[in-house]
Formats: C-alpha cells, structure tokens, sequence
C-alpha cells in the first residue's frame, strides 16, 4: 500500500479498461482512489465468460501489440506470462460471390502493392482498372477532414472503399464509411497523404517505414482480454483505492474545494465529495454528467454517435466442418448486404483456447453496424440463426452447434465522424475549464485498448498535477486528502 496521505481523494467514473486504468495509475501515485462502476461488475467492454466449458471473450478478444501502452499494462500487473500470440492471421474478405484472401501489402485496405491486390481477386476487373489512377491523378482537396468513402474513393475508386476499407474499418468501428472521419480512423495513413499526392504511395511509405521484423500484431491474454479488468481491480485494491459496482454516478458538482458526486438510485441517493474526477464512462453519461457545469462540452460530447452490435458465439465439433477452419476469420463488405459482418474462428486464431478440448470448433461471429439497430430488434433465437446460416454458406457446416452464446453490446462503439479530432480538441478545451476533472475512454483518442490505456493514463496525469498544484498553495496544514467526503 502507498502513502495516500499527500495527495487528494479523486473519483474515478466507469470501471472499463480506461476507468481501471486511470483508478491504478492514480493510486500507484499515492492519490486516495474511489472507482464507481454503474454495473454489477467492472470491465465495460471486456468481459469472458465459458461456452462449451471454454472461456471465450464477450467483447474485445485482442488488442494491438505493436503499440506499448496494453502491453506495458499487462506486464505491469505481472501477467506478462499470460500473454497468448494468434496461430494464424491469415483472414479473408467475402467478395463477388466467393472468399478472398486478404491482399497483401495494404494498409486498412488501401492498396500499396497493385500486383497483391490483383491476385486477392477481391475487386472486379473495373475496379481494379480504375485503382493506378490515383498514381496520376491531380492532388484531391480536403480541408481539415473528408469521410474516408470521400477521400479514398477519390484516390483509388469506390470498389477499394467498399470491398476492401470498408470490411477492415467495419472491423474497429462498426461503422459506414460515408460518415467516419478519414483523419480520425486512418491514423498514419492520413498522416502520409499530408505528404503524399498519391494515396498508394502514402500507403507505401507507411509499410516501408515499418519495422523490417515488428512480431505479432495482435495479442491476448491466456484467459481472455476480460480477465484483464479484474487484475487492475485487484491491484487497485491493493494499492489501497476502493473499487465499487453497482454505483451509478448521476450528478456531477462543483463545490468550493472539489466536486460532489450523487450516487445511486433518486429515491436514495448517496454524496460524495473528493478533490478531483476522471470521467471514463461513453460520450453520453459523460454529457449528463457534464451538462450543468460544462453546457459546452455536453453539447459536444452529445454528437458523438455509438453503434450496436452483437456477438453470436457458437461452439461446434469439429466433425460439423467439412474441414477444420484454417483461416483466423472473415469479414463480409457491407455491400454484400448480409446479416454477418464478421467471423473469427476463435479456435483457429487463439490455438491456446481449445488445448483440452481439440474436437472443438469456436466461431464468433459478428452482427450490427451503425444506423442497423434493426439488424439487433430480433430474438437470440434468430440471430443464432443468422450466425449459423452464414457459416454453412460460406464453410459448409452441416450440423447444429453444441453451445450458443449472443452478447448484446448496445451503444458499443463510438463513431469518429467528419470532424472527430476537432470535437475532441473542443470538449477537451471546455473540459479544461473544470478544474481537477479529467475525460478518457473509447471516445476520444482511439477506441482500442492501447488507446483507451493512453488516454485513461493521460487524465490520471492531468488530475495528479491539478492536486499538486493544489497541494503546492494550499496554506493550511491539513492533508489534501483529508478534506473530501469519505467513500462508501
Ligand atoms: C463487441 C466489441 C468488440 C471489441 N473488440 C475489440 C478488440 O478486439 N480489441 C480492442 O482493442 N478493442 C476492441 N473493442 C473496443 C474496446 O473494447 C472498447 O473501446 C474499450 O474497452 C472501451 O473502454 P472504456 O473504458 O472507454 O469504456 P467502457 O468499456 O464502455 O466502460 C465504461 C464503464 O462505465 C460504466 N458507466 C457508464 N455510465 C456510468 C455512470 N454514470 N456511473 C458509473 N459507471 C458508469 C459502464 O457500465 C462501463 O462499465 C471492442 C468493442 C466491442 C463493443
């Protein structure tokens, strides 16, 4: 345990990956911790539970390992040696009729290798045809910010966008092309094409300024990506914060030396007063949170749109397949127009999954893009049936799975729309107006892990400097920490 007593009481809003991590980089820096998570169990997004006696994540199943910030955490928390590599990351895109490899050589299906994208036989001869003539093609305009359908159908044609962009961003976002900001999803590529006329040559000098030998892109943990959000639980337990469920944080306000949170249920509210806050809940509670003591940043917060989805997870002997899947997944375009937008043969890409149960086939299969609620108002009964109709059409399983399991995750993920980056740069600039409160979380900075990571320890910095600051010009002899409400 750390000394708490030098530094103030901060409450931090959400138990999710960016909540837990925020709650444990302030208690690792002696700030007195009390984490409020709204569910009965922490972990938001990450979450694994058994199917056919195998744990098999819920929500996210991987993250990136060639950004630090996810693995450095794991390892932080000693669980380094549980750290699982994929057995495969050979995928497929459902295209014209039949599966494709996935074209070597492209950076979220831009294409940097004509000849790759030739063979993969994922576009038609016409929209392969059209695709070089982005290499002569004048500079396209774009301001501060184009929907990537705009800019990267501009550069290399609508088929690339549709076939091949669209399935890879469906992937992270859940999300249409037409809306997703191209700045804010393409990352370094849309650095690139700050100094690049051509788009395939901005995706070139992505690749080449690739490390020659980067190692596995994705990782997990040995017992699912949901067993993460227990161990920093745990470690921020034992660094003496107190982690609490089922505490609905419904008010958020300013008192003359910090904030007080109402808690709970209208007719039996609990208060809680602490020295600073780190909101890590989604764009919208943070909104309600926000909404008496920053109008300006609730009214931004509150454009952010989010996606539902589900996923169905079936579990099959293996005997069900013509043959044991090789590939690691599938994503199906949506101009194919069909219910499933994704497959990952969990067993296929994560052998370590299925090491005591070899006759078993795991296959997740993923539903729902934004503006498709529809696609989620049916039974789990019949989207169990939309999961097992794609796969006998495109792996030709004959017989019923052994174990089902559909996870609803309603409002999953933010969309980066047009404009995404400078709404971030304005709730940041009207949050800053708050002293000692802090955002993080899937809505700003990237939704994958890592950078649900980053940005939870960027608020967890940003609310320690506010209460040294404070510390350094408080005259009174009385510990900072002393001076918020005491956690339930
Ligand atoms: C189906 C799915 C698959 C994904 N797959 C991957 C993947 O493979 N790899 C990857 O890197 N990323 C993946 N992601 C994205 C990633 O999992 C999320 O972006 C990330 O986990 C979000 O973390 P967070 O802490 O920002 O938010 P959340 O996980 O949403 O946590 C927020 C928490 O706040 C709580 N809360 C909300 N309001 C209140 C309130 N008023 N008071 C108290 N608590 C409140 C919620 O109950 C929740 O627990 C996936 C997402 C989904 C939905």
């Amino acid at each position: 345990m750390t000394d708490q007593s030098h530094r103030g009481h901060v409450a931090v809003i959400g138990g999710g990956v960016a909540g837990l991590t925020a709650a444990h980089e302030l208690a690792k820096n002696g700030a007195r911790v009390t984490l409020l998570e709204g569910t009965a169990d922490v972990g938001g997004k990450l979450r694994v539970s058994e199917i056919a006696g195998v744990s098999v994540d819920e929500g996210a199943e991987a993250m990136l390992a060639r950004r630090p910030e996810g693995l450095e955490l794991v390892r932080e928390l000693g669980l380094g040696d549980r750290l699982a590599f994929p057995g495969t990351t050979s995928a497929a895109i459902w295209s014209r009729g039949a599966l494709h490899p996935m074209p070597a050589g492209q950076v979220m299906g831009v294409p940097a290798d004509l000849v790759a994208l030739a063979r993969s036989q994922v576009l038609s001869p016409g929209g392969l045809a059209r695709v070089p003539l982005d290499l002569v093609r004048p500079e396209t305009p774009r301001g501060e910010d184009l929907s990537v359908a705009d800019f990267v159908g501009a550069r290399v044609g609508r088929e690339v966008v549709d076939r091949l962009v669209e399935p890879l961003l469906g992937g992270v976002y859940a999300g249409r092309v037409e809306e997703l900001s191209f700045e804010a999803t393409m990352g370094g590529l849309a650095v690139a094409s700050r100094s690049h006329r051509s788009l395939i040559a901005a995706a070139r000098s992505v690749i080449e300024a690739a490390p020659a030998n980067p190692g596995p892109v994705f990782t997990t943990l040995a017992d699912g990506m949901g067993a993460l959000p227990g161990a920093l639980a745990a470690k921020v337990t034992e660094l003496g914060g107190i982690v609490r469920t089922e505490a609905m944080v419904r008010e958020l306000s300013r008192t003359p030396g910090g904030w007080r949170l109402t808690i709970g249920p209208a007719r039996d509210p609990e208060s809680l007063e602490v020295d600073a806050v780190v909101i890590a809940v989604p764009a919208r509670p943070t909104a309600r949170l926000l909404r008496e003591e920053s109008p300006a940043a609730a009214a931004e917060l509150g454009r952010v749109e989010y996606a539902s989805m589900a996923i169905v997870t079936l579990a099959y002997a293996v005997t069900a397949f013509p043959e044991r899947p090789r590939r690691s997944g599938y994503l199906v375009p949506a101009v194919e127009t069909r219910d499933v937008k994704a497959v990952t043969f969990s067993s296929t890409k994560w052998p370590h999954l299925t090491d005591g149960s070899p006759g078993l086939v795991v296959a997740r299969c993923s539903i729902g893009r934004y503006g498709d609620e529809h696609a989620l108002q049916r039974s789990d009964e019949e989207l169990k049936a939309a999961a097992m109709t794609e796969l006998a059409r495109t792996s030709g399983v004959t017989e019923l799975p052994i174990d089902a399991r559909i996870s609803r995750w309603g409002g999953g993920l933010p969309q980066y729309t047009v404009g995404h980056l400078e709404r971030v740069a304005r709730i940041r600039a009207a949050v800053a107006g708050l002293p000692g409160v802090a955002v993080c979380g899937a809505a700003y900075d990237g939704v994958g892990i890592p950078a649900c990571v980053l940005s939870a320890r960027t608020a967890a910095a940003r609310v320690l400097e506010h209460l040294n600051g404070r510390g350094e010009s408080d005259r009174s002899d009385e510990p900072v920490g002393e001076r918020g409400g005491r956690a339930g």
